[in-house]
């Protein structure tokens, strides 16, 4: 099996620590072994001591059936599963030279991002490891029909609709707690499933050991996912004292998405966006910062999610400057901003025992970065040009520069 020794100035761990003067040894598609005195007679060394090394990022949100370029998301309705499953295959493999690993598809129209996960996968197209919800599960009528959900109603007919996805392959869930930005027909702020069609949910989802998360917006909604048992409280703005304690009890992460609405507002006065997404941006943006704030000051746990594809989103760099707003805007630690992305978005997936921090055992997914680029004295550092050198997933170099 073939071994490698990578020796640099500083590992960043993924969970809040960092190793000075280390190496990490890979043995075939794993980490064997990192730490100061790692010993490996047989591996090929390779000399980085004079580099910063982190473990590769996780975006927990992303939707391969949207481009991030067109401002209205509606477009993907033009064309067919068969293109949007080629295009967001593309757009996905993109992300990977902006040292993004592992990626989560967070609902996609019919089977396209299992088909972007299985392209991937076979190696057909090089990209990060996908994983998918499949179709996000709604009430009916609770998103617009052209993005294609899984409608359901009543506790039986969500415990199906759940058993559907992951029949499908799901590897988490994506439910609509309450009506969304996106959708034409519905505010965000109303509350759609109800505590118990949720928990009906969750509990068929951690039947088979999954994860489940919930878009919500607003107090009912967002205080509707924490009771029910959902792990992760999707966007979840604006984040009431109430919630936030709810949240921290209950254990529940939280997917604060906040480049979306960041990079979204700046063109609010163009006219290219819908006018109902306007409308409900520059009601809800004005009060996302305090709320964030207050989350990361009373310690709720944070995930790094972009929802990439969305308009304005583009597929990689959307990654990188939520890993900065969460520094900017949320006034979390760069350590905890890469924590977010690594270690907290790998548990958000339960994929935590299989990639997202440096350690033995698990999947040799790290980058190597550029010259001068620390990210724990400079998170923007990594959206500059050549901040990330070398990117290895499974043990194996996918991009150099
Ligand atoms: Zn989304």
């Amino acid at each position: 099996m073939k071994e490698i020794l990578v020796k640099a100035a500083e590992i960043i761990i993924g969970n809040g620590e960092m190793l000075e003067d280390a190496s990490v040894h890979v043995r075939g598609n794993r980490i064997a072994d990192v730490g100061p005195d790692v010993k490996s007679p047989n591996a090929e060394v390779m000399d980085f001591s004079d580099r910063v090394i982190m473990p590769g990022i996780i975006d927990t949100h992303i939707h391969v059936s949207h481009d991030g370029q067109n401002p209205d998301p509606r477009e993907s309705s033009l064309f067919t599963d068969e293109y949007l499953a080629i295009r967001g295959a593309k757009l996905a493999g993109q992300m990977l030279q902006y040292g993004i690993t592992t990626v989560a598809d967070a609902a996609a129209r019919s089977d396209v991002s299992f088909a972007v996960k299985q392209a991937v996968e076979k190696g057909i197209v090089r990209g990060p490891r996908v994983l998918a919800c499949g179709r996000m599960i709604t009430i009916t009528g609770g998103r617009d029909r052209i993005y294609g959900p899984n409608e359901a109603d009543g506790i039986d007919g969500v415990r199906r609709a759940t058993r559907e996805e992951l029949g499908r392959g799901a590897d988490f869930i994506k439910l609509a707690a309450t009506g969304a930005i996106s959708s034409s027909r519905t505010e965000s702020f109303s509350a759609q499933f109800t505590l118990e069609e949720l928990r009906a949910a969750a509990e068929e989802t951690h039947n088979v050991g999954k994860m489940a998360h919930a878009h919500a917006y607003g107090d009912a909604g967002v205080q509707n996912t924490i009771l029910s048992g959902v792990d992760v409280v999707v966007h979840g703005h604006p984040l009431s004292d109430e919630s936030i304690d709810m949240m921290l009890e209950n254990k529940t992460l939280l997917m604060p998405t906040l480049v979306t609405y960041y990079e979204s507002q700046k063109h609010h006065d163009d006219g290219d966006l819908p006018d109902y997404m306007v409308r409900k941006e520059r009601e809800l943006f004005p009060l996302i910062e305090s709320g964030i704030r207050n989350s990361v000051k009373k310690g709720v746990e944070i995930v790094l999610g972009s929802d990439t594809g969305m308009p304005y989103t583009p597929f990689g760099p959307s990654t990188l400057m939520e890993l900065e707003l969460l520094v900017k805007m949320g006034g979390m630690s760069e350590m905890d901003a890469i924590a977010a992305g690594t270690l907290n978005a790998a548990r958000s997936l339960k994929i935590e025992s299989d990639t997202g921090t440096i350690a033995p055992g698990k999947s040799a997914d790290f980058l190597i970065l550029g010259e001068d680029i620390n990210p724990v004295d400079d998170i923007t550092s990594l959206q500059k040009l050549g901040a990330i050198e070398a990117v290895f997933l499974r043990g194996k170099r996918v991009i150099a520069e």
